[in-house]
């Protein structure tokens, strides 16, 4: 009989935030993969436990997912943890889960501590439609065009950060996706969490001049027209209705706003004006 792969969470930070049931299978397993082994040696021997370790990070994780597979096949039972929270969310895993599966070996996960569900519940943004984007290329312009892709979602935007992009991440976004309203979630159930809450704009000047430390997850609330789109009776929205609304309630010119509804829509400015116009003349010959 093969052995079960248990997916384990770990905590972010607060060590009382493991599972009773995490604790009892890590126990229990014959062997604990982890990303750093002495990071992780470091919580088992805080909770007393003395299991077997073996590394799979990054930087080994095809060869050591082949290895681990065959120990799975030959009837170990083997635990996955990261550094800190959910493995796989941005974290290594995914290949020996791919594998696992495909050759019928039992994947059980335990759920857990993770910093975007954590920072998301607590962010006050909406959270019902959310797109989590892990962290953001860290070439400018890989970075950009990604932002640029996630601008017509209309949801909530979740992104891990470093201390030292934070700055540069919140310039392009304020450019790319509009002034919405943000947080930046920071050392989340540590000593000094912090969460800050303005739109991107005044993160930006909350941050001017000061360096930022400590693990970030910046979640930028989903487009100010959201709530207008989504309530959208069942015949759609015309872009010049959209237009003019955008216009009234947030007090900004037509190009402005068209540039909004535009990167909403995921079309270019220069075919939303010409949808624009043709509305225009549509309505003023309705009227003739
Ligand atoms: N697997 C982890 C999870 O489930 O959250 C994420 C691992 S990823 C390599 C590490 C990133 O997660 C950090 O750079 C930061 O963006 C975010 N993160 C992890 N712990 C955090 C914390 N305590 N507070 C804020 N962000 C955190």
């Amino acid at each position: 009989m093969p052995g079960t792969l248990y997916l384990i969470a770990t905590p972010i930070g607060n060590l009382e935030d493991i599972t009773l049931r995490a604790l009892r299978v890590l126990g229990e397993v014959d062997l604990v993969a982890c990303e750093d082994t002495r990071h992780t040696r470091k919580l088992l021997t805080h909770f007393q436990i003395n299991r077997p370790t073996v590394s799979y990070h990054e930087h080994n994780e095809r060869e050591r997912a082949e290895e681990l597979v065959e120990k799975l096949l030959a009837g170990a039972n083997i635990a996955l943890v990261s550094d800190a929270g959910t493995p796989l969310i941005s974290d290594p895993g995914y290949r020996i889960v791919r594998e696992s599966i495909d050759r019928g070996i039992a994947v059980v996960p335990l759920p857990g501590a993770s910093a975007l569900v954590t920072a998301l519940a607590a962010s006050g943004l909406a959270t019902s439609d959310f797109v989590f984007a892990g962290f953001l290329p860290s070439r400018s312009a890989a970075r950009r065009a990604r932002l640029s892709e996630l601008a017509r979602f209309q949801s909530t935007l979740v992104f891990y950060e470093s201390p030292h992009r934070i700055k540069e991440t919140i310039r392009d976004a304020l450019e790319l996706l509009g002034d919405r309203e943000s947080v930046i979630a920071r050392e989340l159930t540590k000593l000094h969490e912090q969460f800050m809450r303005d739109r991107l704009s005044g993160l930006l000047s909350a941050l001017d001049g000061r360096a930022i430390k400590g693990e970030i997850v910046l979640i930028v609330g989903p487009p100010p027209d959201d709530g207008r789109m989504q309530k959208a009776p069942s015949e759609p929205i015309s872009l010049l209705t959209e237009v003019e609304s955008l216009m009234e309630s947030d007090g900004i010119d037509q190009m402005a706003a068209l540039k909004r509804v535009a990167r909403a829509r995921g079309i270019s400015k220069s075919d939303a004006y010409r949808m624009l116009l043709a509305e225009r003349e549509g309505n003023e010959e309705e009227m003739r």
